[in-house]
């Protein structure tokens, strides 16, 4: 009994349209679509296929498990790279399952040549090299001091390695002179990597960001991952409209409860809202352990989070609770326990989205959609999405 108050439609023919208009922003790259973090709270495998049947031709994940789930769910042609491990890894499932993995340190790649020895299979190794961002990667020189190593693994058959690739710190500021710094950085270590004799078959570093808004970093391969769900990753520049996007998630609850109160009357914890009339409460089963940001609870000075109710955008009214939050529908309010509220979607009719979410709570609509809880049912629509655009058609 999965019975729950509320629930995340995820559009996957949004998802399928975002993937193409990627794909149609970076015409020279392919792309890989991430699906890290549970497809950004999407739902991992529909939300791949769908990303597939868009024309990527590559998946991402953070963790070597979702990449193993994506095979384990039949998902066998695409390309699958994972990329974020730790000294335990499963190096040896990801080989098994076809996965390409990522060497970012010394250690890790030790961990994938054992591996690949002792399953017997070449592991496909994609090269990391921090260019600037300050994260997980080899150091410039670092890459240079490990070259020996990796081409006496490449020798011996254990790994080949396919791609060197790096992530930008400043994407989301397209002019920044950054972006164009580690593009050289990159350069140059791709310089090392060719002139060791390494033949690469795909050079990346393009985010979401960097894929709509810096073509010249598209290298062979563009890595969007918040732009598949349909949010812009530059909200200061455009939303999604402006890129051809579309928000897949649609997040909607069912009122628990409505009632009547007088003026005067506090709303939820520490009344941080006061009723200022007569009024009515409807009460919205949704709260900080679904994955609701607290930081979205409203107050004086402090607008709350945005929430559609019978064609009127209302705001948070009061303190975000663990499992519920309230809204002041108005004195004049017709609605009734089990209506149907709308937290955020498309923003197509007015409403709400993840990202007025994110301005309310002081993120970013990336930490809106994946931490959504996994208390609250993803409903999948548009399946028929599943399939490529046109299949049956004669191309
Ligand atoms: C998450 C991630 C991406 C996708 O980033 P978006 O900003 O969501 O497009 C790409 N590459 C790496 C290494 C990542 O960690």
């Amino acid at each position: 009994m999965s019975w729950f108050p509320a629930r995340a439609v995820v559009d996957l023919a949004a998802v399928r349209s975002n993937v193409e208009s990627l794909a149609a922003h970076a015409p020279t790259a392919q792309v890989m679509a991430v699906v890290k973090a549970d497809a950004y709270g999407h739902g991992l495998v529909p939300s791949a296929r769908a990303a597939l049947a868009g024309g990527a031709t590559w998946l991402g994940t953070a963790q070597i498990a979702e990449a193993i789930a994506l095979r384990a769910a039949g998902i066998t042609a695409p390309r699958v790279l994972t990329w974020l491990h730790a000294p335990g890894a499963p190096f040896e499932d990801a080989l098994a399952a076809d996965v390409d993995v990522s060497v970012s340190a010394a250690w890790s790649l030790e961990a994938v040549v054992a591996a690949a020895r002792a399953t017997g299979r070449t592991a496909r190794v994609h090269l990391k090299v921090d260019t600037g961002l300050g994260r997980n990667g080899l150091q410039p020189d670092e890459l240079a001091r490990l070259l020996p190593a990796v081409l006496r693994a490449q020798a011996e058959g254990a790994i080949e390695v396919v791609g060197l690739w790096s992530h930008l710190a400043f994407a989301d500021e397209p002019a920044h002179p950054t972006v164009l710094a580690q593009a050289d950085v990159f350069a140059a270590a791709l310089a090392t990597v060719e002139a060791a004799g390494v033949r690469l078959e795909v050079r990346h570093l393009a985010n979401s960001a960097a894929t709509l808004t810096a073509p010249q970093v598209h290298y062979d391969l563009v890595r969007p991952g918040i732009a598949v769900y349909g949010l812009s990753p530059v909200p200061q520049v455009g939303g999604p409209d402006e890129f051809g996007l579309v928000p897949a998630m649609t997040l909607e609850a069912s009122l628990a409860t409505v009632k009547r109160v007088p003026a005067g009357h506090g709303v939820s914890y520490a009344h941080q809202y006061v009723t200022t009339r007569d009024t009515v409460l409807g009460d919205v089963p949704l709260g900080y352990a679904d994955g609701l940001p607290r930081h979205a609870s409203g107050g004086p000075g402090h607008p709350g989070g945005p929430v559609r109710v019978g064609g009127r955008t209302l705001r948070v009214a009061g303190r975000v609770c663990m499992d519920q939050f309230m809204l002041d529908l108005g004195p004049d309010a017709t609605e009734r326990a089990g209506d149907r509220v709308e937290l955020f979607g498309t923003g197509a009719d007015g409403g709400p989205t993840a990202q007025d979410w994110a301005d309310a709570a002081g993120t970013i609509a990336y930490e809106i959609v994946t931490r959504l809880g996994a208390s609250v049912p993803r409903e999948h629509v548009h399946a028929e999405a599943l399939e490529p655009a046109g299949a049956g058609d004669v191309r």
